[in-house]
């Protein structure tokens, strides 16, 4: 049906803001999101971005990438069907990715991950809508792009894969989820 193979690299922090960091670029793009604003994880924020990544001296990154098979590539799907197999396949793995995340936090010290994607941690919808606080703060996690990085440059660059876009009705030959770690 799909497969699953992981990626990693590793790459100095300073050499990856300067290279693939572009807060004002990218920042600018969240606004379009339905995300903006409205989940915890994601801008605008009340920190200083860039005084955030130079917290750090390395970034190890992890990413997941899911093939799917020319039987599953072949079909045509409706929107709810997309969404639906998206979901089964997608929320799993990068639940998976968390976990492995919060493991490797535990291994150094100060390190703080990266997630693949926004902040899906709590099943009835964020608490920023209602005015109320992160109620996971301990546990969420912002993504690179939503710190200003270049994800479809980063896995180019840096891993050898690219991104692909998913067209009405078909599903993509592969969806890539991109996770860190950034350790002090
Ligand atoms: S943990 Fe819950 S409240 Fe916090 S950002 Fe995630 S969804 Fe929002």
């Amino acid at each position: 049906m799909y497969t699953i193979s992981r990626h990693e690299a590793t790459v100095s922090v300073s050499q990856y803001f300067e290279n693939y960091v572009d807060i004002p670029t990218f920042l600018a793009a969240c606004q379009a999101c339905p995300n903006y604003g409205n989940i915890w994880s994601c801008p605008p924020y009340d920190f200083d971005v860039e005084a955030f990544w130079k917290r750090f001296s390395t970034l190890q990154l992890l990413a997941s990438k899911i093939t799917f098979s020319e039987e599953m590539l072949a079909k045509t799907y409706s929107p709810e069907e997309q969404r639906s197999l998206l979901n089964k396949i997608l929320v799993p793995e990068k639940a998976d990715l968390s976990n492995e995340m919060t493991e490797r936090e535990k291994e150094y010290p100060g390190s703080v991950s990266l997630s693949a994607g926004s902040c899906g941690n709590c099943e009835g919808g964020c608490s920023r809508p209602h005015g109320q606080p992160c109620r996971f703060p301990q546990t969420m996690r912002h993504s690179i792009e939503s710190l200003g990085g270049n994800v479809g440059l980063t896995i180019e660059k840096l891993m050898g894969l690219h991104l692909e876009w998913m067209e009405e009705g078909r599903l993509p030959h592969h969806f890539v989820l991109v996770c860190g770690l950034l350790i002090p």
